[in-house]
C-alpha cells in the first residue's frame, strides 16, 4: 500500500507553532504502538520547548511499564480529574493510533467538546473522524513509523535522539510481531537500520517487552491452548475462549493474554483466528487472519468494533456460551472462508 510522505509537514508545523499546550491521547488499551507513537511524538514535541500532556485512556500493560518516561502518562481511569483538566487546558490535542473517537472511551466528550485545534495521526483504514489535521496512513506499518516520517520530513534529517528511537522501535516491533507480520516494508527496515547504527540497543528491548512474562502467564497460556481451543477445521479457524475464573485461576494481570490471539495461526491450513475473553459486561473479541481474508470487516459487521486487514477487534453482549454460538453461526452463514 502507498505511504504518502511530505504531505503534512507545512500544516503540521503550522499548527505545532501556534500551539503551546499539546495534549497526546491514545486509545484505550494501549498497545506498544500507542504507547510507543505517544512517547517518541511527546518526546520530538519537548525538544521544541512545547508543553505535552501524554493521556491514556486507561493502564499500561506491565510489558510497557519499563519504557522512559511512561510513568509521566496519564491515566484518565485512575486519574480523571488531571486528565480532563489537561484536556481543557490544551491548545492542541494530537491523537494517536486510533481511526475512531470511541477509541478514546470516557475521553470522548471531554475531546469533543474542546475548542483546541486537533490532529489524528494514525495507521488503521477508514478513519471517521472531525479533526483539523487528517494523517490517516494506513500503508504504514505503524503509528510509530508516521510518527518517525512525520518529524524527519519536520527537521529535514533524522531525529536520533536515545528515547525517541526506543519509543519508535517498541510501536514497529510491537505492531508487526517482531518484524513477522503487518505492513512493513523496505523503508520500516532502512529506518531500523539507521536507529541500530546510531546506538538503539534493539536485543535489550525486545527482551524487555518479549520476555517479561509470569509463569502464571505461562501457565495461562499453556491452559488456553490445552483446554480453551476450539479448532474448526472446516471453517480453517480455530478460537480460545477465557472466561473470568480461568482468568482468575492464573492470577491473571493485564497484558497476560496480549499475543494468545496470534497461536492459532501457526496451525497449517488456518486462515482466521479469535480470541474470545469474559470481562464484566461484556465478551472482548479479537480476530486475526491471514492473507485477504478481513477481519476488520467482520469485527464492524458483527462485533461493533474494527481495526486492520488481518488484525482487528470488538466486542459481545451477552454470555460466553453465547458469545461462542454466535460466533459458530456467523462462521456458517459466511461460509468457506478464503486467503
Ligand atoms: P486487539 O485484538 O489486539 O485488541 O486489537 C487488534 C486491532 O483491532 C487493533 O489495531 C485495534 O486498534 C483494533 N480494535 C480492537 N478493538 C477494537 C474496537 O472495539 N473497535 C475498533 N474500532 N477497533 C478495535
Ligand atoms: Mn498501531
Amino acid at each position: 500500500m502507498k505511504k504518502t510522505k511530505g504531505k503534512y509537514s507545512k500544516l503540521l508545523f503550522d499548527l505545532l507553532m501556534r500551539s503551546n499546550n499539546i495534549t497526546l491521547v491514545c486509545h484505550h488499551n494501549p498497545d506498544g504502538d500507542a504507547i510507543g507513537s505517544m512517547l517518541g511524538f511527546s518526546r520530538y514535541l519537548e525538544s521544541l520547548g512545547k508543553s505535552t500532556t501524554m493521556i491514556s485512556p486507561n493502564p499500561l500493560q506491565e510489558f510497557l511499564m519499563w519504557m522512559q518516561n511512561s510513568k509521566y502518562i496519564i491515566v484518565n481511569e485512575t486519574e480523571p480529574g488531571r486528565a480532563v483538566k489537561h484536556i481543557r487546558e490544551a491548545d492542541l490535542i494530537v491523537m494517536l493510533d486510533l481511526n475512531h473517537i470511541d477509541r478514546t472511551g470516557k475521553l470522548k466528550d471531554h475531546i469533543l467538546s474542546s475548542s483546541a485545534k486537533k490532529i489524528l495521526i494514525d495507521h488503521h483504514p477508514d478513519p471517521e473522524i472531525d479533526v483539523d489535521l487528517l494523517i490517516s496512513e494506513p500503508g504504514f506499518s505503524s503509528t510509530a513509523e508516521i510518527v518517525f516520517s512525520l518529524v524527519t520530513e519536520l527537521e529535514d534529517d533524522y531525529y536520533l535522539d536515545n528515547e525517541f528511537i526506543e519509543a519508535i522501535y517498541v510501536g514497529m516491533m510491537t505492531d508487526t510481531g517482531n518484524f513477522s507480520f503487518g505492513t512493513f516494508d523496505g523503508d520500516t527496515l532502512r529506518e531500523v537500520a539507521i536507529m541500530i547504527d546510531n546506538g538503539l540497543d534493539k536485543d535489550s528491548i525486545v527482551s524487555k517487552v518479549y520476555d517479561n512474562f509470569s509463569i502464571n502467564r505461562l501457565r495461562l497460556q499453556g491452559f488456553a491452548t490445552y483446554e480453551r481451543l476450539v479448532y474448526l477445521e472446516g471453517y480453517s479457524t480455530a478460537y480460545i475462549y477465557l472466561n473470568k475464573a480461568d482468568l482468575d485461576r492464573f492470577k491473571h494481570k493485564t497484558g497476560d493474554t496480549e499475543g494468545f490471539v496470534n497461536i492459532p495461526l501457526t496451525v497449517k491450513g488456518i486462515i482466521m483466528s479469535a480470541l474470545f475473553i469474559e470481562k464484566e459486561k461484556h465478551i472482548k473479541v479479537s480476530l486475526r487472519s491471514k492473507g485477504d481474508f478481513k477481519v476488520n470487516t467482520l469485527a464492524a459487521e458483527y462485533f461493533s468494533g474494527g481495526g486492520h486487514k488481518n488484525a482487528a477487534g470488538g466486542r459481545y453482549k451477552g454470555t460466553m456460551e453465547e458469545c461462542l454460538e454466535y460466533f459458530e453461526k456467523l462462521l456458517e452463514d459466511i461460509g468457506p472462508l478464503r486467503k
